[in-house]
């Protein structure tokens, strides 16, 4: 972590499904300051707060937050406090940035945030019930307990803004993109756009004549392809529930087996709402947890059912890789992120097997021991495959700057 002189920072605000990530940057260098992570781990009112300041061991306590809102509140005031602590100078807040899941089809970039603009957010709640509740709690805080900054949304859908009709455009009646606004979205569009940069910085070649298959492998999981910096397809589609087996969400499966279970099983739309989002994926066919680093460590031990959800999940990461580099007409590169595509060197290997009819190839030592931003293709590999640790919080901080920027220039010519 480094510290510049200046104290005027952004702060960013990574509301996730289960936990919370808080980043400050000072505002001229985008060098990171301190970090809070506030983790519920399943529990109901108490979440566990680690606060990372320059030059300190990170410091971990346990907080009463029955709610996002009294979490993400408490978080704020002890990392002020934390800071304030150790820093002569004052921190000023310029301005707050959160990672919002869901714009819509009108947002294409990032926003200032106020009363309509929240409306206009909680109208898509239902599309991403993990996300959207939480994220409008953490605006609901920060606006409280710094009234005086700029308070600026960043967008996962905006990144997807320019997917072609073929790619957004579902087979069904017509009438129900036109009247219902029923299409693919895509998600994921912050890590999936800092990735898009940081490859062609890693491989020195201009982002706009790159065709890339991007990977974030996370509690959540989506796959983007991305031509010359725009994206043209995501595998997430109207809702984050579409595409790839995740954590505890199922991905996509035949639309034929809803109907059938709700028929011929009883089941009702909103168990089915439960179960799809909630205890399907590696948790429903592991039956044992959502957490791919178990999971891995459960088939190692020779539990079956623990292997399947393993293997089902690589096949389907690799599915959509070959769909994907078809869509762009040949690959330049194939990039793993998020923890498990950052972390596990078997999933990344059995990914990667059938690969080099793309021209890929992966090099198993450096694959084994990579550590991320790192190639792990061999040196005559056509495709490159990259490790890249995303970096959502640094990605959103730039935006911000940019929206402040443009704020205060607009404000010198009024
Ligand atoms: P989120 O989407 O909540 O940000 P992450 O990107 O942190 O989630 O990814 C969480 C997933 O990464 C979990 O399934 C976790 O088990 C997996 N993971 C983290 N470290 C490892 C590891 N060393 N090996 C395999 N999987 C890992």
């Amino acid at each position: 972590m480094s510290v510049e002189s200046s104290t005027i920072s952004i702060l960013v605000i990574n509301a996730g499904s289960s936990s919370v990530k808080v980043a400050l940057f000072c505002f001229e260098q985008l060098g990171l300051a301190a970090t809070a992570l506030l983790d519920w781990h399943g529990r109901d009112d108490r979440a566990s707060l680690t606060l990372s300041l320059p030059g300190q061991k990170p410091d971990t306590h346990t907080i009463e937050a029955p709610d996002y809102r009294s979490g993400v509140a408490k978080s704020l005031s002890l990392l002020q406090g934390a800071w304030n602590d150790t820093h002569p100078a004052k921190l000023t807040i310029r301005a707050v940035g959160h990672r919002l899941i869901h714009g819509g089809e009108q947002i294409r970039e990032p926003v200032r945030i106020d009363a309509a603009m929240k409306q206009h957010i909680a109208s898509f709640a239902r599309l991403a019930p993990l996300h959207i509740p939480p994220g409008l709690e953490a605006i609901s805080a920060s606006e409280t307990a710094l009234p005086a900054a700029l308070q600026v949304g960043v967008f996962d859908t905006a990144f997807f803004a320019h997917i072609p009709p073929a790619a957004f455009v579902y087979p069904v009646p017509y009438e129900w993109y036109k009247q219902w606004g029923i299409r693919r979205f895509g998600y994921h569009g912050i890590s999936h756009a800092y990735c898009g940069a940081r490859v062609a910085e890693l491989m020195g070649r201009d982002a706009d004549e790159l065709r890339l298959v991007i990977c974030h492998l996370g509690q959540g999981a989506s796959v983007a392809a991305v031509r010359g910096n725009v994206a043209v397809n995501s595998s997430m589609g109207f809702t984050p529930l579409e595409g790839l087996m995740m954590g505890t969400r199922s991905g996509t499966i035949d639309p034929g087996i809803l109907l059938h279970v709700q028929r011929e099983h009883g089941l009702s739309v909103d168990e089915l709402d439960n179960i799809l989002h909630y205890r399907s994926g590696l948790l429903g066919l592991s039956g044992i947890t959502s957490d791919f680093r178990q999971v891995e460590r459960a088939a190692a031990d020779g539990h079956r059912q623990a292997q399947l959800a393993l293997d089902v999940y690589a096949h389907r990461v690799r599915e959509q890789i070959g769909a994907f580099a078809v869509t762009l007409g040949g690959l330049d590169a194939l990039v793993f992120t998020g923890g498990i595509g950052e972390n596990s060197s078997w999933l990344r290997r059995q990914v990667c097997q059938g690969l080099e009819c793309l021209g890929a190839y992966l090099d198993d030592q450096k694959n084994e021991v990579a550590s991320p931003d790192v190639d792990i293709a061999t040196n005559d590999s056509r495709v490159r495959l990259l490790v890249i640790r995303t970096r959502e919080e640094l990605m959103i901080a730039r935006q911000v700057r940019r929206v402040v920027a443009s704020e205060s220039s607009n404000m010198t010519e009024t």
